[in-house]
């Protein structure tokens, strides 16, 4: 192990040291790829110096996620403290369904989970639990909401027509997990959202009216708190008393912008949040983990184990339910999600936490004066998101975001907008400094400009 782990620390140092000077690892077209790295496997070994040179073409060719150039995602960055925690967690290689198995980071999951729920004002009849990825924990939610409406679901089968409404704006996860489900992809109603990204109150009311009229049973209200494209914010105060009304299950998909419940000045954004049922959030988009680090709380936890437990007398074999996750999760085996959050919490306190969603909230603030004070640009999107959609003189979104990739510049990525695309950059690599933000619209004004005038000679010679 120690030979691996020698070749580990000198490539990651070169690494490290290359990122610096270059940003973005160069662009390789698809056509190319198995030509320029060999990644073919065979029948015989390869030597030593073979592996540790194939190896390093890999690393070397993969897309830069924690450089000051990659804003193509809603995640990004390199959080040290949480990248230790993720090697030792790879290092333990614990499964987290029981304590045999995974004794102290069973501990350490349920503090995570408890500290959020007592974040969010839930007593202890709450809970949660980790799956892997938030479109997941998305479905855990409708799973739960499901057999929370009507519960002999789980048994029968599909039995009855169900309804699920979410936004416009939401993440496509929710009509998958629809089909997944049982639900079906035609039950999920998608509600018109306002100019800001927001789901109209007033139009979830009068669709819930039409389903029950109809015959449907309303199941699943989401909530989107940060939508994919310009970062908004459902209103859970105007939308929860009416998923309350009808007797829906609630859910908030913070899969992006959740982690505002660790800011005094941005949770207001989340405001109604202990009113819901189930509640998630990505702890590798916003907190800056490395992924996957997502986590789904409940307020009630015996929806959990109503959906999720299982009978198996040749796993649970010691402890309670209590220390036995297993009975709460998704998955049999699952990795230990928890100990990077857990190692960044631990070491730079709730504080810490608060201090990293505050600064991606001022590096918007910052790029969106940027937009707004330069008359080449038009800003698409709103204030309190960190997502900021614009346009650049009449540049085509889609063609510039292609372009800045292919010609290794910039990762950034674009929006459909509803008359218009847009270029959506994200502020949510918190190591990012204002600096970069100015470096990010310089050099995307340089790229026009070269590009310009390498057009212009072109046709002057023409
Ligand atoms: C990213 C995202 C998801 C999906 O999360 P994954 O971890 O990528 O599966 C779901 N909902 C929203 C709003 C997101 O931004």
């Amino acid at each position: 192990m120690q030979k691996a782990l020698n070749l580990f620390q000198r490539i990651a140092s070169d690494l490290l040291e290359d990122e610096k000077k270059n940003p973005v690892s160069d662009y390789i077209p698809v056509q190319e790829l198995y030509q320029q790295i060999d990644l073919a496997l065979r029948e015989n070994p390869i030597s030593e110096q073979e592996f540790e040179s194939v190896l390093r073409e890999v690393v070397f060719a993969s897309p830069r996620t924690a450089t000051p150039a990659f804003f193509n995602q809603l995640f990004g960055g390199r959080n040290e403290t949480a990248v230790l925690g993720e090697l030792l967690s790879v290092l333990l290689n614990n499964s987290m369904y029981t304590y045999k198995a995974a004794g102290a980071a069973v501990g350490v999951e349920k503090a995570v989970l408890r500290e959020v729920c007592n974040t969010i004002g839930w007593d202890s009849g709450s809970d949660g639990t980790f799956a892997s990825g938030g479109s997941l924990t998305n479905f855990m939610a409708m799973i739960m909401a499901r057999d929370t409406t009507l519960s002999d679901v789980k048994n029968r089968g599909m039995h009855a027509p169900m309804t699920v409404y979410t936004s416009e704006e939401s993440h496509y996860s929710i009509p998958k997990n629809a089909a997944f489900c049982g639900i079906g992809r035609d039950q999920v109603r998608y509600i018109s959202t306002d100019n800001y990204g927001r789901m109209i109150p007033e139009e979830l009311e009068r669709q819930i009216e039409n389903d029950i009229q109809e015959g449907y049973i309303p199941t699943l209200l989401n909530l989107t708190a940060g939508t994919t494209v310009l970062g908004a914010f459902d209103s859970i105060t105007d939308l929860l008393p009416i998923a309350k009304k009808y007797n829906i299950w609630t859910h908030v998909d913070g899969a992006y912008c959740g982690s505002v419940i660790f800011s005094h000045k941005y949770k207001h954004l989340i405001g109604g949040i202990k009113g819901v049922d189930s509640f998630s959030f990505n702890a590798h988009k916003m907190i800056g983990t490395p992924l996957t680090c997502s986590l789904l709380l409940v307020k009630n936890k015996a929806s959990l184990y109503q959906s999720f437990s299982n009978e198996a007398s040749y796993l649970y074999q010691t402890e309670g339910d209590e220390f036995n996750p297993g009975q709460t999760s998704l998955q049999c085996g699952r990795r230990n999600d928890a100990l990077k959050f857990w190692a960044l919490w631990k070491s730079v306190g709730t504080k810490g936490l608060e201090k990293i969603v505050d600064k991606q909230f001022a590096l918007a603030d910052e790029a969106r004066a940027y937009v707004r004070n330069h008359p080449d640009y038009k800003l698409h999107s709103f204030d309190d998101s960190i997502s900021i959609c614009f346009s650049y003189k009449d540049f085509d979104a889609k063609t510039l975001c292609k372009e800045l990739y292919e010609q290794n510049t910039l990762l950034v990525s674009y929006g459909e907008g509803k008359t218009k695309d847009f270029v959506r950059m994200v502020t949510i690599n918190a190591q990012n400094e204002s600096s970069d933000i100015l470096d990010f619209f310089n050099s995307l004004e340089q790229f026009v400009q070269d590009k310009t005038s390498y057009q212009e000679k072109a046709k002057s010679i023409t």
